[in-house]
């Protein structure tokens, strides 16, 4: 496990570069009380790519994707979801499955079906704009 420790906000690229150079896969699951900084590292990590376009999904509020020239993206955030069958009826396995980047807020509805491969990012707000975030 790795922790890092944030002054402030502009830090977080920097951050987002290193957790990129050493991650051996492509889910992520974001775990964090909100406001902690969960959605604004993911919009960070996209940022570390050539040509991301947001592209349009059929369920935008929950699942928010995104077209690299390499890769794709999902950012998935399960907050308003109550049981892993709403999950599952929004094609929860599809994405888990593609292959392609998955970064999951609120993701312990879905514990029993995320791939073993996959790393998890723990952030903290210490106070004001200082965070921790820990990755393993
Ligand atoms: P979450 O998705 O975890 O609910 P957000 O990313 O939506 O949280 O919101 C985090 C908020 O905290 C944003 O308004 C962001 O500008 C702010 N912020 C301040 N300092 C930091 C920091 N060091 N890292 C990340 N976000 C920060
Ligand atoms: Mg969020």
């Amino acid at each position: 496990m790795k922790t890092f420790t944030l002054n402030t906000e502009t830090e977080l690229l920097a951050v987002a570069k290193e957790i990129k150079s050493i991650a051996k896969h492509r889910i992520f699951l974001l775990i964090g009380d909100l406001g902690a900084g969960k959605t604004t590292f993911t919009k960070r990590f996209l940022s570390t790519f050539d040509r991301v376009d947001e592209a349009s999904s059929p369920t935008f509020s929950i699942i928010n994707e995104y077209h690299g020239a390499q890769q794709k993206f999902y950012h998935i955030d399960l907050y308003r979801l109550n049981t892993l069958d709403e999950a599952m009826d929004i094609g929860i396995e599809d994405y888990l499955y593609s292959n392609h980047y998955c970064f999951i807020e609120w993701p312990a509805l879905i514990q029993d079906i995320i791939p073993n491969e996959h790393h998890v990012l723990e952030f903290h707000i210490l106070e004001g704009d200082k965070r921790t975030i820990s990755f393993k």
